[in-house]
Formats: C-alpha cells, sequence, structure tokens
C-alpha cells in the first residue's frame, strides 16, 4: 500500500513514438502478420495467445485511475509522496503529482502492454501529429503494436515481469526502473529495427535521439524534469543496455539478459563494471515501526530508494554535473523513509535517507555533495568539518553524517529528535563485510525459489 507513483507507471509499458491515427487501427490479420514479424526479429516463438484491444482517452485515464488506487496509490497518498519528492528537489512546492501523472501519461501513450493483464491496449483516439500522411501515421500503429507484442513474447519467455507484479511493499523503485529498463530496451530495439530494416544496435545514439524529440512534445515537456526521466530512461538507457548486450553476443545474450536482469539501475548504467561483475545492491534496514513509536507526533508515510540514477539526478540540480556524476558513482545502496507530521494544518516532514557506498572514497564524495547540495538548495552558510555536521538557517535543516561505507542524511528533523532518530537508524546498520556474506546467501535463496518456480510453471504447461 505504500509506494510512489512511479511505480505505477511500472505496471504498464509506455510506447512513445511520434502520435497515432484516429481510428486506423490493425485487423486480426494483421496482429497475426505483426507477431510472426516478432518471432523472426527475436527467434522466438510466442507460448500463448496476446489479446489486443482498443480503449478510448478516456477509458485509458480512469484505466490509469484504477491502477493507482490498486496500488494504494490515492489523491491523498500522492500528495504525501510529492512532498517527499520536494523535499528531494524532484517537484516544485505544492506539485499536484496525482492530475500530472495521469496527464502525462494519458497524453503520452498510444499503445500498452498490461502486465496484470497481459492483453495489448492501443489508444485508438490518440492524436496524430499534423502533417503526418496516412502511410507514415499505419507504420506508427503497426509498430506501435509490434513493440507491445514484444513486451508479451518477454513476458510469456522469461518471468521478467513478476518483479513489477509483486505487491507494492516487496518492490523497490531503483530495481524495478532496471527491470523495466531491460524490457523497454528489448521493445524498443526490436520497434526500430522493424521500421528501419536494419538491426537498430548499428546506429549509434538512436536512444538518445529518439528521446530528445520525445521531450519536445507538449504532454511531456509539460512537467518537472524527474518526471520526464522516469518515463524516458527506461527507453534511453534501456536501449543502449540491450544494444551492448546484442553487440557482445548478439540474442542470446539478450536473452540471457532477460533470465537474469539487471537488480539496479546501476548495473543498467555500467554494463561492464557492475552488471556483469554481478555487484548487486546492500538491503538496507530502516524499522519504520520502531521509529513510529519514538516519533509520536508523526506518522510514517512510505519508504523506497532513489538508486544511481536519481542519486545523481538530485545532486545535479545543486552542485555541477561532474561532481554529482562522480559523488553518486560507487553507489551500493540506498533507502528513504519519510515520516509526516500528525494533525490536519501541520506541514513538518522528517526524510531519512541512507546510503552505503562501495569504498571510503565513494562514501567521502557523496557526503561531501549531499552537504554542498543542501548548502545550496536552503543558501546555508557554514565552515563546518567532520563526519558530523548539522546544516541549518530558516529556510531548513539538515544532519549528515558517515560511518563506516554509510552516509546517513536526516532532512526536516525538530532539534530535540535528532539523536534518537539517528541512534535508532543506526542500530540496524551492520558493517559491510558482513552484509556482503548476506547478500551472496539471499541470492542463493532467491535463485533456489526462482528454479522452484520455474519446475511450478512447468508443471502448469504440461496440464494444459
Ligand atoms: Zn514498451
Amino acid at each position: 500500500m505504500k509506494k510512489t507513483l512511479i511505480l505505477t507507471l511500472f505496471a504498464i509499458s509506455v510506447v512513445l513514438l511520434f502520435g497515432f491515427l484516429t481510428g486506423l487501427l490493425a485487423d486480426d490479420d494483421k496482429i497475426e502478420s505483426l507477431k510472426k514479424e516478432v518471432e523472426k526479429l527475436r527467434g522466438l516463438k510466442f507460448k500463448k495467445d496476446v489479446p489486443v484491444k482498443n480503449m478510448k482517452k478516456k477509458e485509458f485515464r480512469e484505466f490509469l485511475i484504477k491502477l493507482m488506487h490498486e496500488d494504494g496509490i490515492t489523491k491523498e497518498k500522492a500528495r504525501d509522496i510529492a512532498r517527499i519528492g520536494v523535499k528531494f528537489g524532484f517537484y516544485p512546492e505544492s506539485f499536484d503529482l496525482y492530475n500530472a501523472t495521469l496527464n502525462l501519461i494519458s497524453g503520452a501513450v498510444q499503445g500498452f502492454y498490461d502486465f496484470k493483464s497481459k492483453q495489448i491496449f492501443m489508444i485508438s483516439d490518440a492524436e496524430l501529429p499534423a502533417n503526418l500522411p496516412k502511410a507514415m501515421a499505419q507504420v506508427e500503429i503497426d509498430s506501435t503494436i509490434l513493440h507491445e507484442l514484444n513486451h508479451a513474447l518477454d513476458d510469456q519467455l522469461f518471468n521478467i515481469a513478476d518483479y513489477l507484479r509483486k505487491d507494492p511493499d516487496d518492490r523497490k523503485a531503483d530495481r524495478a526502473m532496471a527491470v523495466m529498463a531491460i524490457l523497454e530496451g528489448s521493445a524498443l530495439d526490436a520497434q526500430l529495427t522493424w521500421v528501419l530494416g536494419q538491426p537498430s544496435h548499428l546506429i549509434p545514439g538512436l536512444g538518445k535521439m529518439i528521446c530528445d524529440g520525445q521531450k519536445k512534445r507538449p504532454a511531456i515537456s509539460a512537467v518537472p524534469e524527474a518526471m520526464q526521466i522516469e518515463l524516458l530512461w527506461r527507453y534511453e538507457g534501456g536501449i543502449d543496455f540491450v544494444h551492448r548486450l546484442l553487440k557482445k553476443g548478439g540474442q542470446k545474450e539478450l536473452e540471457k539478459a532477460l533470465k537474469d536482469p539487471p537488480v539496479s539501475t546501476e548495473q543498467v548504467l555500467h554494463i561492464d563494471e557492475k552488471y556483469y561483475k554481478e555487484d548487486e545492491p546492500i538491503e538496507i534496514k530502516i524499522d519504520e515501526k520502531k521509529l513510529g513509536e519514538l516519533l509520536p507526533e508523526w506518522e510514517f508515510v512510505q519508504k523506497d530508494n532513489l538508486g544511481e540514477l536519481f542519486t545523481d539526478f538530485f545532486l545535479k540540480q545543486y552542485v555541477d554535473e561532474k561532481k554529482a556524476t562522480e559523488a553518486s558513482e560507487g553507489w551500493d545502496g540506498d533507502l528513504y523513509a519519510a515520516f509526516k507530521e500528525k494533525g490536519e494544518k501541520k506541514k513538518g516532514m522528517i526524510l531519512i535517507w541512507l546510503t552505503v557506498w562501495d569504498s571510503e572514497k565513494d562514501r567521502n564524495e557523496f557526503f561531501n555533495a549531499y552537504k554542498q547540495a543542501v548548502m545550496q538548495k536552503c543558501e546555508i552558510k557554514s565552515e563546518a568539518e567532520g563526519d558530523s555536521v548539522t546544516l541549518k538557517n530558516d529556510k531548513g535543516i539538515f544532519h549528515v553524517e558517515r560511518k563506516g561505507h554509510y552516509v546517513l542524511c536526516i532532512d526536516g528533523f525538530p532539534d530535540k529528535l535528532l539523536d534518537t532518530i539517528k541512534k535508532q537508524v543506526w542500530s540496524n546498520v551492520k558493517e559491510k563485510s558482513e552484509d556482503k556474506g548476506e547478500k551472496e546467501s539471499d541470492k542463493k535463496e532467491e535463485n533456489e525459489k526462482k528454479d522452484e518456480g520455474e519446475k511450478e510453471d512447468e508443471g502448469g504447461e504440461d496440464e494444459k
């Protein structure tokens, strides 16, 4: 029940190419022939039928609302999440995240594969860009269906979308983003290869070119940059990742990766150093129940992570780009937990953000960049040095401290609660060598579970 809107978007897969022509949908014969095209492109076969249905824009908006509510995203919840986003500098003050999300998705999407019902929906009255000839519009529609069929194929053969179907409490935003990236990379590559008539990985810079074009569309340029990245990075980062796989070992390498998908945006961003070397993030624990008992005036809102991608974006808003990138590299895990002040008109929010880093050097780079970022954000002047620093003025209060490989950042706390919060958070932190050991055994367990799952799946197929 506690998840960001970011994740609501992950339950659907958005296709973002140009425009769409009213009433010109493909018939059954066309869909059959597109399925064959996907099978040819991928060298794989569908296991099941994929229904393709039409949906009007208005129905699509209602569908999105239903999807959001299933994930516990009510208007009130969205307001709380927006306040967390404001703390990270992702949204302006009093941002209407609920409607902005609905407008963005319903305005930008032409078709989608619903991972829950396993059907494709095409938006039959989506707008057509001015002056697009009819024949080109038909290519748009066909290639959109082909893209969505590719999602259905990956879903049928690799169980990769299972992570997106998990209960919201059991998903992390960063890992979901990584899963979405390989799924969108796979579908976009197939789509572009089909449209261009040659392997899309042979054309450098395609992902960036397409996403730069998308950013100019009114529905997309209307939202804050953080939301644009949420929506577009899975295509841009995803196709770069998939192109690297294809260059290394063709479709077989892509299939291997779909069976063993990246678990963090860090792995998508650094394929050789992090994905192939299996650098998996450290699971961080923040005990919101214990904290809640210690903070009776405050109500838990949610916890999640940012990953390297959004840690980088957070820093970039306040420190120069090179420094932000340096500081976010070496990320090894993070988790934030937010509490809001109880009471109708109360505006307080405490944001506790615990991060862990590959090395002490990486830790120090982030520690220094975070200090600089919040000083810049709230125009705080301070010469404070040391491993534990509180920065404040009338615009904000921040505490940041480093210990071992970790950096703890706390934003918006009442002075008298600082020690209580710190003590509770650090009491759950184990230094890294122990964590790494745990990670290995977790992974082993997870693989065992996966094997069992696969066996069950096969059993199910046999019965049919
Ligand atoms: Zn897609």
